[in-house]
C-alpha cells in the first residue's frame, strides 16, 4: 500500500506537465468564458424576456445563477496546483488580500515563479 509518489509532492515532467497545463487551460478558459459572458447573457435574457418569452423571473434566476457559477469556476481555476512545486498556482487569500482573480491572471507561480504554461 501507499506509493511513494503520494508521500511528498514531486515535480512533474514531460507528458504530465503538458497534461496538467492542458487541464488548467480548460478551467481557465471556462472561468473566463463564464465571467466575460455574464453581461452579454444578462442583456440577451433581458431582451428575450421583454420581446419574446415574457418570463422575467426565469431570466433573473438564470442571471442570478450565472454569476456564482462564474465565480465558482474562477475559484476552481485558482485551486489548480503548480506542476512544478505542487502548490496552488494562485490560491485564494494568498498574500495580503483576498483576490479571486489571482489564479486567472497571474503570469507566474506565486511560489516557485514557474511561468504559466511553461514546461
Ligand atoms: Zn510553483
Amino acid at each position: 500500500m501507499g506509493s511513494a509518489s503520494q508521500m511528498e509532492p514531486r515535480a512533474l515532467s514531460g507528458e504530465a506537465y503538458v497534461k496538467e497545463w492542458r487541464q488548467f487551460a480548460r478551467r481557465h478558459h471556462l472561468a473566463l468564458f463564464l465571467l466575460y459572458s455574464w453581461i452579454p447573457v444578462c442583456v440577451f435574457l433581458f431582451l428575450l424576456s421583454r420581446y419574446w418569452i415574457h418570463e422575467p423571473e426565469l431570466c433573473l434566476a438564470i442571471m442570478g445563477l450565472w454569476l456564482p457559477a462564474a465565480l465558482a469556476a474562477t475559484w476552481w481555476a485558482g485551486q489548480f496546483r503548480c506542476p512544478r512545486c505542487r502548490r496552488r498556482y494562485g490560491a485564494l487569500g494568498h498574500g495580503r488580500s483576498v483576490n479571486i482573480t489571482r489564479g486567472l491572471f497571474d503570469k507566474i507561480c506565486s511560489n516557485c515563479k514557474l511561468a504559466k504554461f511553461e514546461r
